[in-house]
């Protein structure tokens, strides 16, 4: 993981946020490669769940958010993790985080003090947030360290941490002109459902999907893209009739395990957590959470796949009681619209269940590039690093390089090939005329561009081999395998082994 996060910056794929002035925790920057790895893993996304299929409409609806909307879907009184505090030098921790970061003798110690066995660790969290005056004890009577100071810790009583950032919307700040930045995008899709059935005469089954930032403010943010305040989620709403909903729930794990499998992410590296009913959000019927082995922190989410009932739609639609709700649902007199689509069947208005697939855009890279991250030992006794990213998830899909940067014949050709590829439409083609052939192959694998073309001076008919002229040398990233190619099948070529 150390060497990853160590290229990411030297080559301009993240960046600490606010860097210059100290960092700002749980904030990142994508850079110049980070922008197109990112665009390209949305874009797949967007490609395998939007066009390829029939039945799903896109969305981007705003950040900022009415109140109301986060008081409905029981943000505003539920989104929160436990935190404590240590007493000693005031740090505040997340408590199922501090606890875990314990060596294994202590995290015995506060297990058995809340009658909880250590094996099941989230039974042993819910029972210190259950209990908080026993659970400031245990942490006490068992030891726990601070992670910051190093030392036993005088600790709290755990309290809830709402992690929604709440902001000030217009220039009066009072105490009803307030909004809050979305701690997901499923909102924005939820209360878009009616404008998105009347305006595409959708009938179920059907979803709405979606791509944007979120944010949440947590308590400890680490692990560097793995847990951040600013994130990005890809995520779909799938709405389908009441007791369809859980062959559609299989439906989509299948389909969400075959994508990751086409992003370089393999099945044998994804654990399927069904998680246990009384871990269960107060929304969930069941979830699916899928639990990637991330190198240094092993298993952990990088996808949720939720069974979200009637949930949803039931808080935000006004007439609650006569739509037959199933799942328990706060008194809503705020809502205008009805939220309601025809039953396949019968007809009759029904509010549908929800099939929601979330997936974290930070935390989707931070696998894609964790997959991809290799090192080789060359036959040279050489080693060399090198990123083997699909090629559709490739920042850069084709260097194109003149042998030496200050002829101008070679880099008047090599720009006006870069020019003539950039037309198909494959995505970014980059002019490498930094001078130096054997930095410049090492810095596109390291990169992960699939393909490197050069143009020497036998391609220009100064070389020694007449036959050559007009022909440019492909270099294969993953094979570093060198063919010789006419510049008038160059296209097709990169085209057939780009697309
Ligand atoms: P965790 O238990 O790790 O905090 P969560 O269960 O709160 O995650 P969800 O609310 O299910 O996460 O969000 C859906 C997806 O959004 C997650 O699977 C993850 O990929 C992404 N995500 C959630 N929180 C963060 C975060 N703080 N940083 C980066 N990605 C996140």
């Amino acid at each position: 993981m150390e060497e990853l996060v160590s290229l990411c910056k030297r080559r301009g794929f993240i960046f600490q946020g606010s860097e210059i002035y100290g960092g700002l925790q749980g904030f990142y920057d994508y850079g110049p490669l980070g922008v197109e790895l990112k665009n390209n893993i949305k874009a797949a996304w967007w490609r395998t769940n939007v066009y390829e299929r029939d039945d799903m409409e896109g969305l981007d609806a705003s950040i900022i958010m009415h109140r109301q909307v986060l008081r409905h879907s029981g943000h505003e009184a539920t989104f929160s993790d436990p935190m404590v505090d240590n007493k000693k030098n005031n740090k505040r921790y997340r408590l199922d985080h501090l606890v875990k970061d314990q060596k294994a003798d202590v995290i015995a110690k506060v297990a058995e003090a809340m009658g909880q066995s250590a094996e099941n660790f989230p039974a042993v969290v819910a029972a210190l947030n259950a209990n908080p005056a026993q659970a400031s004890q245990a942490l006490r009577d068992a030891g726990v360290r601070d992670p910051f100071s190093g030392e036993v810790g005088e600790w709290t009583e755990p309290k809830p941490f709402n992690m929604m950032f709440k902001t000030t919307i217009g220039p009066v700040a009072d105490d009803e002109s307030y909004g809050y930045l979305r701690p997901e995008t499923a909102q924005g899709i939820f209360t878009n459902f009616k404008n998105v059935v009347d305006s595409t005469s959708r009938r179920l089954p059907f979803g709405i999907a979606q791509i944007g930032k979120a944010f949440r403010n947590e308590i400890t943010p680490r692990n560097f893209i793995f847990r951040v305040r600013e994130l990005e989620q890809m995520e779909i709403e799938f709405f389908c009739t009441p007791g369809t909903d859980e062959e559609w729930h299989e439906h989509w794990l299948e389909r969400r395990l075959s994508w990751w499998e086409a992003q370089g992410v393999p099945r044998s590296k994804i654990e399927i957590l069904d998680v246990p009913k009384e871990d269960l959000a107060h929304y969930s019927k069941r979830t699916y959470d899928l639990m990637y082995d991330y190198p240094t922190l092993g298993h952990e989410e990088i996808e949720g796949i939720a069974n979200r009932s009637d949930y949803d739609l039931g808080s935000h639609t006004k007439n609650q009681s006569e739509l037959g709700l199933v799942a328990r649902v706060e008194e809503n007199l705020d809502s205008i619209a009805k939220l309601t689509i025809p039953h396949p069947e019968t007809n009759k208005p029904v509010v549908p269940f929800v099939i929601e697939p979330s997936a974290g855009v930070d935390r989707a890279m931070l696998a894609v590039l964790s997959e991809a991250f290799t090192k080789e030992t060359l036959e040279n006794g050489n080693e060399r690093i090198v990123l083997k990213l699909r090629p559709h998830l490739a920042p850069i899909k084709v260097a194109v390089i003149p042998l030496a940067r200050n002829k101008a014949e070679l880099v008047d050709l090599a720009r006006s090939i870069k020019n003539d590829l950039q037309k198909l439409g494959l995505g970014r083609i980059l002019l490498e005329d930094s001078g130096n052939i054997g930095k410049a192959y090492r810095r596109h694998d390291e990169v992960g561009t699939p393909y490197c073309v050069t143009v020497d001076f036998d391609t220009v008919g100064k070389g020694e081999d007449a036959s050559l002229t007009d022909t440019v040398t492909i270099r294969d990233r993953d094979t570093l395998a060198q063919e010789r190619v006419k510049i008038s099948e160059l296209s097709a070529y990169l085209q057939a082994k780009l697309r």
